[in-house]
């Protein structure tokens, strides 16, 4: 990956997020303060949530309830409420895992080299909390070849309301 990205995973305390309103449409890019250390994490999130986003964890495939959800809405950060993926760019990978093809926003998406399990992969991090989603590998469908293989654990579905899913088909 290119080191010189703008969503690399970086170590400032801001970041410039793109905002989504309750029917996940872009309002504009904000700036906000990075979220890495919330002593609360372990109480609010579920104890697979807490294992997978802050301690890089894995779901089992095909077990986590939503893995395979075809429902129009958007995926949001579990630790932060940050909207990092949409239903539009969900396939069925077959994996067992959410899968997608591009982000909600390239901002709100982070991604790092990880070199662990003596692998060369690309973690995808959520870019305001650090929040580890998964891996990013090259072999993934059309239009742009990327699969964003995402743990359900680390994500909080918001369904759109009707009134949104008639605005989605304009
Ligand atoms: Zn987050």
């Amino acid at each position: 990956m290119d080191s010189q990205s703008a969503n690399e995973a970086s170590r400032d305390t801001s970041v410039t997020i793109m905002e989504f309103s309750p029917a996940g449409e872009p309002i504009g890019l904000r700036t906000v303060a990075r979220i890495t250390d919330d002593p609360d994490w372990k109480s609010k999130l579920s104890p697979q949530s807490y294992s997978v986003t802050r301690r890089h964890a894995t779901d089992p495939p095909f077990k986590v309830p939503g893995y395979d959800s075809k429902d129009s809405g958007f995926y949001r950060c579990i630790c932060c409420g940050t909207a990092l993926f949409s239903s539009k760019d969900k396939f069925d990978s077959g994996t067992g895992w959410p899968s997608f093809t591009a982000p909600l926003a390239k901002e709100n998406v982070a991604t790092r080299e990880d070199l662990s399990y003596g692998m060369r992969r690309v973690e995808v991090l959520c870019a305001r909390c650090d929040a580890h989603m998964g891996h990013l590998f090259p072999d993934g469908p059309p239009p742009t070849g990327l699969r964003y293989c995402i743990n359900m654990s680390a994500l909080d579905f918001l369904p759109l309301s009707g009134e949104s899913l008639k605005k989605e088909k304009k």
